[in-house]
């Protein structure tokens, strides 16, 4: 990307999943719009993503679009979650790089410019982390950093700690992510797992002004668990560990009872340690089989081929390029 300097003009999309963000789409509108309009040389496009909201998220999205000329919407038959909103975002924009944000305003949106900084500078994705997590309890903190070093550890793609999905990506990067034909998408791993060369900056966590976060603790639950077992095979392999070394164990102790049965004839205490040999044994066996049927839970959804998200309205024209633009 050689051929990014300051004076080339560049088209830049941000899409904004919202799912029940009436009280914040308008303000964060005119506070992103506000600043990215000075930076020289580019023209932006807002593609908002209505992911199933119930409440008037698509009045007010619908309402800008009939303003202002640079946003668009694409609006879900119901909710299916930022992950897909995300994809649905990507897919329907076309300019030479894209943003993807929240639309409640812990993205700062002054962090833009610095990140058309470093895409301009030749890299082809900059990405924010956040440098502290204000306004997060302490506890959720310390799972969410445990849970990077394992997840870095137990997969092959990277993700630095506090790593965010606010991000700018150049045609190329967003073209792959679009290319990979999963169906329960982990975004942050997606991204990762794509390369591209990444700039990371950070930025503060800022609280959010209005409306509520979505995420309950089961919900961040499953997304742990989404992002280990869509990128590692690990778990498996712990099984077959384990199965070796518990049957090498057995095998050991089967020959040494043999022989001492053959040798001083036989013994019948042993009861407890019988018992609770097999309930150990049953104990892991009912392990391994979750986790097998995890996986064979994916399986069975990514193999059905459902669209990852049903687009019931949207204003943005279809593309020539590429004919399932509209459900993927
Ligand atoms: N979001 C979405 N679909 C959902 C849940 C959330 O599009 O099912 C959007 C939400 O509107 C917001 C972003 O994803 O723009 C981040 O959500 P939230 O602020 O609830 O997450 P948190 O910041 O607490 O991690
Ligand atoms: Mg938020």
């Amino acid at each position: 990307m050689g051929d990014n300097t300051g004076n080339t003009n560049l088209n830049i999309d941000i899409v904004v999943p919202c799912y029940n963000e009436q009280e914040m789409i308008s303000t964060f509108y005119n506070v992103t719009e506000e600043i990215v309009s000075k930076i020289e040389n580019t023209h932006f496009t807002f593609i908002f993503i209505n992911d199933g909201s119930n409440d008037d998220s698509l009045l007010i999205m619908k309402g800008l679009a009939s303003t202002y000329d640079n946003v668009r919407y694409v609006s879900f038959s119901r909710n299916f979650g930022k992950e897909s909103a995300i994809l649905s975002g990507l897919e329907a924009s076309s300019g030479d790089y894209v943003i993807v944000m929240d639309s409640d305003l812990q993205h700062p949106p002054a962090i833009i410019p610095r990140m058309v900084e470093s895409v301009r500078a030749g890299h082809d994705c900059c990405a924010g982390y956040r440098a502290d997590r204000k306004g997060e309890g302490r506890f959720r903190s310390f799972l969410s950093r445990n849970f990077y070093k394992f997840n870095n550890k137990m997969t092959n793609v990277n993700m630095p700690y506090n790593a965010t999905d606010f991000r700018i990506m150049c045609r190329k990067a967003v073209d792959a992510i679009i290319s990979l034909p999963e169906v329960q998408r982990f975004s942050k791993g997606i991204f990762a797992w794509v390369g591209f060369d990444t700039e990371w900056i950070p930025f503060e966590n800022v609280e959010r002004p209005a409306g509520k976060s979505k995420w309950s603790t089961t919900g961040l639950f499953k997304y742990a668990m989404d992002a280990l077992l869509s990128f590692s095979m690990f778990p498996l392999k712990i099984l077959v560990t384990m199965g070796s070394i518990f049957s090498a164990i057995a095998m050991i102790f089967a020959v040494y009872e043999l022989i001492k049965t053959l040798v001083i004839g036989k013994e019948t205490p042993g009861y407890a340690s019988t018992i609770i040999v097999i309930l150990f044994i049953g104990g892991i066996l009912e392990i391994s089989l979750g986790i097998i049927g995890e996986y064979i839970g994916r399986i069975f959804t990514e193999i059905k081929h459902r669209p990852v998200y049903i687009v019931k309205e949207t204003n943005v024209e279809k593309q020539d390029e590429g004919p399932d633009k509209e459900t993927h």
